[in-house]
C-alpha cells in the first residue's frame, strides 16, 4: 500500500468535534504507530533533504508533532508558533479569519534572521488560513516562505488553491 492510502487509513473520523456539523480528522492512530511514523518521517527526510531551508516554523499545537521532528532530521532551528499570550518573550501577532470570526498566532521577534528560507509545516491544511497567517509572520520578520509542508490535505477545501494563489508556492502534503 502506498504511504498516502497508510496514512488516510490510520485517520479516524470525528463526527460534531469541535461543534456540531464538523467532521474532525483525528490524527491520534497515526502517531501510535511508530512504523508508520518511522516511513512518513523518512519520506518528509527525502522530500526536503536536498532544498535549503534555515528553519522549520510550525503552529501548536499539532504541527509541532512532526514539525520539531523534521527539524531536528535537517539540524535547523525549530520556530513555535503559538496563540497568542502563550510565548514569554517579545512577540509579532498575526491576525486570520475563521470561518466565525479570527484569530491570532503570534512568533518570538527574533526566531527568525532576516533572508531565512523557513518552511512551514503544520498537520492538516483546510483552508489554509493558519498556514497562511504563520507565513505572513515568517515574511513580517524578514524571513523567506521556502514551502508548505502538511500530512494531509483536505482536498475538498481550498487551502491548497488559496496558498498556491497568495505565495506562488504549492503546497506539499503526505497525504
Ligand atoms: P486551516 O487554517 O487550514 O483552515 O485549518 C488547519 C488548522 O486547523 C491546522 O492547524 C490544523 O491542526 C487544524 N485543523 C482543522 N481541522 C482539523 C482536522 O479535522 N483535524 C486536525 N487534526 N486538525 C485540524
Amino acid at each position: 500500500m502506498q504511504l498516502s492510502e497508510k496514512i488516510k487509513h490510520s485517520i479516524r473520523d470525528i463526527q460534531d468535534y469541535p461543534k456540531p456539523g464538523v467532521l474532525f480528522r483525528d490524527i491520534t492512530p497515526l502517531l501510535a504507530n511508530p512504523v508508520l511514523v518511522r516511513e512518513m518521517v523518512q519520506q518528509l527526510i527525502k522530500d526536503y533533504s536536498g532544498q535549503k531551508i534555515d528553519a522549520i516554523a510550525s503552529t501548536e499545537a499539532r504541527g509541532f508533532i512532526f514539525g520539531s521532528v523534521l527539524a531536528y532530521e535537517l539540524g535547523c532551528p525549530f520556530v513555535p508558533v503559538r496563540k497568542s499570550g502563550k510565548l514569554p518573550y517579545k512577540t509579532r501577532s498575526q491576525s486570520y479569519a475563521l470561518e466565525y470570526g479570527t484569530a491570532s498566532i503570534e512568533m518570538h521577534t527574533d526566531a527568525i534572521q532576516p533572508g531565512w528560507r523557513v518552511l512551514v509545516h503544520d498537520d492538516l491544511l483546510a483552508t489554509g488560513g493558519t498556514a497562511g497567517a504563520t507565513a505572513d509572520l515568517v515574511q513580517a520578520l524578514g524571513g523567506v516562505v521556502a514551502g508548505f509542508s502538511f500530512i494531509i490535505n483536505l482536498s475538498f477545501l481550498p487551502g491548497e488553491k488559496n496558498l498556491t494563489e497568495r505565495f506562488g508556492l504549492a503546497p506539499h502534503y503526505l497525504a
